[in-house]
């Protein structure tokens, strides 16, 4: 059985240069996220879980294997990731996103300091967030490939905004530069999606 499956990229593999160079695109899209599906598919073959989807799994983690969190987590936050980014993206969010990140973190600039930090101060491999919890806007980092929709993550809600801190997402451009990457990020954020994810949750 073969349930879920790698989607395409909504834009071509070069297309957030130079931000995000094409090879990095290319295996981290078509390698490391297409490991995550065959893997995860591995994990769920023949079992309960198999019939749920992944976020009723990711409501009770805990009782799923490590295998499953894995690579389950690793699933669902490329295939999140990818759409939160666009050529020609950045700039700055307006209306109601806006006014809910001024609510949280006082302005902008302040969002983009503790989204940058949560992502620079994640010791070895994982994400920053921008979470949904009730109508406030939180920001997080989870290791390894966990999320705010898991029961087990310390801040839990809906992911609005999320950058992988992997070295896989960023060496073979920025080698150490975490902190480089991250303020490239601000280039190619698809505020258009973060926008309409957060809107759906209204
Ligand atoms: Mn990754």
């Amino acid at each position: 059985m073969s349930k879920f499956v790698l989607s395409q990229l909504p834009y071509s593999h070069d297309a957030l240069e130079p931000f995000i160079d094409k090879q990095t695109m290319e295996i981290h899209h078509g390698k490391h996220h297409q490991a995550y599906v065959d893997n995860l598919n591995k994990a769920l073959d023949g079992t309960e879980a198999a019939e749920k989807s992944l976020e009723e799994i990711f409501a009770n983690m805990s009782i799923h294997p490590a295998s499953v969190r894995n690579n389950g987590g690793g699933h669902y936050n490329h295939s999140l990731f990818w759409t939160l980014m666009k050529p020609n993206g950045g700039g700055q969010p307006t209306g109601k996103l806006a006014d809910a990140i001024n609510s949280a973190f006082g302005s902008f600039d302040e969002f983009k300091k503790l989204f940058a930090n949560a992502g620079l101060t994640r010791f070895g491999s994982g994400w920053a967030w921008l979470v949904e919890s009730n109508g406030i806007l939180k920001i997080s980092s989870t290791p390894n490939q966990d999320n705010p929709l898991m029961d087990i993550a310390d801040v839990k809600g809906n992911p609005i905004l999320g950058v992988d801190v992997w070295e896989h997402a960023y060496y073979l451009k920025y080698q150490n530069r975490r902190a480089e990457y991250l303020e490239n990020f601000w280039n190619i954020v698809n505020w258009d999606e973060v926008a309409n994810l957060f809107s759906k949750l209204k």
